[in-house]
């Protein structure tokens, strides 16, 4: 007897070979063939009579094989099989290519349904290539709405329909975690009708019902796992740190620049959230060149004179140092002893951070992930910020906290320039607060982009010499090439040979990618940084915040292969002095899709508008997908579905509201558990 939990390899039908496939798509029970849902549907339950057939038309007959054979034709290799089949309104021709057991198949007399393109070819108004299916009470295949499974080699719908149909009458066994009331207000069906009309719908409204249900589901399940943590958050202590109004004007006075309206909303949101003792979770968004930093430093400032530490994480050992750099300058008024520590700070001088970090003599440390992978501990962190990320991950809370000798969680600060449109940003992160720097600095210079057809190319390089002669400096950014090279290193390297070879054999030309050793790394860009080269050729290690404002000249080949944020985001590392500063596009490409967002980069410098068509033309898995996590990966629901959205949102708060621990709700708890998994996927 089959169950749920029982293995696949149990089933009918499912070899070892096949296991191993199915298991590919993370299906090892039955119960996961009942969740693998079809990809979309083809509508095949529309009978007629064969005599009303048009040619051009996608059609389903239901008939009787009168004749069937198969044909060698003069191309090598294919095999014709031709039928007649015959209704009560007539007959028509049907042919099959390269299916020539379908002559033993359906033999002569068989009743059969039918299902494909009427139309004339090779000279032949014939149905070809139909689905076909022997009538029965059973039907899979044609005579009804057939499910589409997602394509993968050698799992064709054909298997999968012939596999999961015969499962469904198990669906009554799968238990229903949502809530009753829930289920009513939302007008939902069942779990177990839900599953049935999702493979094998009795009609399309009932399938609509069946996709609202389970869509329903995983958004309502992670807006309940994010409100859940937003609720436990909740209960954490942290240090309460007064604004100090006097220290902040002068803080403020001491700038080289006024701060704009958005950065002072957003210091203040953060400000106010310091002197809380619940821990602020908050996520600051702003454009690149926005000035994140110095709202960060300001947050970092408050802390170190009420007597706490603070920390600031980031993504790459340039970033960090650069960071180390701008922080030390802008709090240099206010001798604040900083340090910073990444993995390659030597031995030594790592031993005496970690010692002054320890004791509380370091105020604000500055480094990669070093700084919760070491044997780092505060004395007493008050806030942690992270840079170019999201959020702080459970496990880098988790590490923070433990690292941290009081007994207060520090608040923490996440920082990104990847912009979220609003109704994501409200599901994605449910658990954070948000303030968005909205405001570019005052004067800053537009970019002009241009997507350079491939036969202007010489005239690209020439263009970037007479900005070198200029005194100007130029990134050349190049992207994967093969899989097995995820770092772009082949690709970067192979540039870097042709430029310094072949086109500017006379420039002084670096080479940064994620392989090389971080002093390395180092040298390059400080040599970038002071002038001392001329063109950097990069893989995407420089898409994060660095910071060159005499370079002018971003050059990035095979644009198409990167996601528009990223694009952006390189973009932003020039026009950032006082020199006129140019994006040029390369691509190969003629694709459609392609070209399109590319040419949304040439029209549009408002990276929330590009976030937005990125997120239409590839979706939000591709957009954050390599630099961001928590991204679930949901089979129906999909994260532009605004109504969805607002309806579980408003189902989850109500939830959480009376029963914030969702005591009285077992089955809810452990399926919560389970999709949290893919929620936090940190
Ligand atoms: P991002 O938000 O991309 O991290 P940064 O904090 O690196 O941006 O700031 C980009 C540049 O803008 C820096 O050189 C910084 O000194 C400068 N800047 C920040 N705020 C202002 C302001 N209000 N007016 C003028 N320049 C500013
Ligand atoms: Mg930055």
């Amino acid at each position: 007897m089959l169950s749920l939990n029982t293995s696949v390899s149990e089933i009918k039908g499912i070899g070892s070979q096949y296991q191993e496939k199915l298991s590919r798509f993370g299906i090892q029970k039955v119960k996961d063939l009942l969740f693998h849902f079809p990809r979309r549907y083809c509508d095949f339950s529309r009978i007629v009579p064969i005599a009303q057939a048009r040619s051009g038309e996608i059609i389903t007959v239901k008939g009787a094989i009168r004749d069937i054979a198969n044909k060698r034709t003069h191309k090598k290799g294919i095999v014709l099989t031709e039928a007649i089949v015959t209704d009560e309104s007539g007959s028509m021709k049907v042919i099959w290519f390269n299916q020539p057991f379908l002559s033993t198949t359906l033999k002569k007399g068989t009743s059969v349904i039918l299902a494909g393109k009427f139309e004339w070819q090779y000279g032949k108004l014939a149905l070809h290539n139909p689905v076909y299916e022997k009538v029965s009470a059973d039907l899979k295949h044609a005579g009804r709405i057939v499910p589409v499974y997602p394509e993968t080699e050698g799992l064709s719908s054909r298997w999968l329909r012939a596999r999961i149909k015969p499962l469904l009458h198990l669906v009554g066994e799968v238990k229903d975690f949502l809530p009753a009331g829930v289920r009513e207000r939302q007008r939902l069906p069942a779990l177990s009708q839900a599953l049935q009309e999702i493979h094998f719908p009795s009609s399309p409204s009932a399938l609509e019902g069946a996709k609202d249900r389970l869509g329903f589901d995983e958004l309502f399940l992670l807006q309940l796992s994010r409100l859940r943590s937003k609720v436990q958050w909740q209960k954490e202590k942290a240090p309460s740190i007064k604004y100090d109004q006097e220290l902040g004007r002068t803080f403020v006075g001491s700038l080289k620049f006024e701060l704009t309206q958005a950065q002072k909303k957003t210091a203040w949101e953060i400000l106010q959230d310091l002197e809380k003792e619940v821990p602020m979770n908050r996520l600051l968004e702003g454009d690149v060149g926005s000035g994140k930093t110095v709202v960060a430093a300001f947050a970092m400032l408050m802390a170190v004179h009420r007597g706490y530490q603070a920390a600031l994480m980031c993504p790459t050992e340039v970033l960090a140092k650069q960071h180390y750099q701008r922080i030390a300058e802008i709090l240099g008024p206010f001798s604040v002893e900083v340090a910073s520590l990444t993995s390659s700070t030597k031995e030594l001088e790592k031993t005496r951070v970690v010692e002054r970090c320890e004791s509380g003599e370091v105020q604000i440390i500055i480094g990669t992930h070093a700084l919760i992978q070491e044997n780092v501990s505060f004395r007493n962190l008050g806030l942690a910020v992270i840079d170019e990320q999201h959020r702080f991950g459970v496990k880098q809370r988790q590490a923070l906290r433990e690292k941290n000798r009081s007994d207060t969680m520090p608040h923490f600060l996440s920082m990104s320039a990847t912009p979220i449109p609003r109704t994501l940003a409200l599901t994605l992160y449910g658990d954070l607060d948000i303030s968005v720097i909205d405001e570019m600095p005052p004067g800053r210079q537009k970019v002009i982009t241009r997507l350079v057809p491939p036969g202007k190319r010489k005239k690209a390089y020439q263009f970037v010499r007479e900005e070198i002669l200029k005194g100007r400096q130029a990134f050349v950014i190049c992207p994967i090439i093969e899989e097995t090279d995820k770092l772009g290193v082949n690709s970067a390297t192979q540039e870097y040979e042709k430029l310094s070879r072949d086109i500017f054999p006379d420039l002084r030309i670096g080479l940064l990618h994620g392989r090389l050793k971080s002093s390395k790394k180092d040298s390059v860009m400080t040599e970038f940084n002071q002038g001392g080269l001329d063109l950097l050729v990069s893989t995407s290690v420089v898409e994060v915040g660095v910071d060159v404002p005499n370079a002018t000249i971003m050059f990035i080949e095979g644009a198409e292969r990167f996601g528009l944020a990223q694009l952006h985001q390189f973009r932003g590392r020039v026009g950032r002095g006082a020199h006129q500063s140019y994006c040029l596009l390369f691509t190969e490409s003629r694709a459609e899709p392609s070209l399109k967002r590319l040419r949304a980069l040439v029209e549009t410098d408002d990276g929330f508008k590009l976030a937005q068509v990125d997120l239409e033309l590839r979706g939000p898995g591709e957009l954050y997908g390599t630099m961001q996590h928590g991204i679930p990966d949901f089979k129906v629901a999909s994260l532009l579905d605004a109504k969805l959205i607002k309806r579980t949102r408003e189902e989850a708060e109500r939830l959480i509201a009376e029963y914030p621990e969702l005591s009285g709700f077992p089955l809810l708890s452990s399926k919560l558990e389970e999709a949290n998994a893919n929620f936090h996927a940190e």
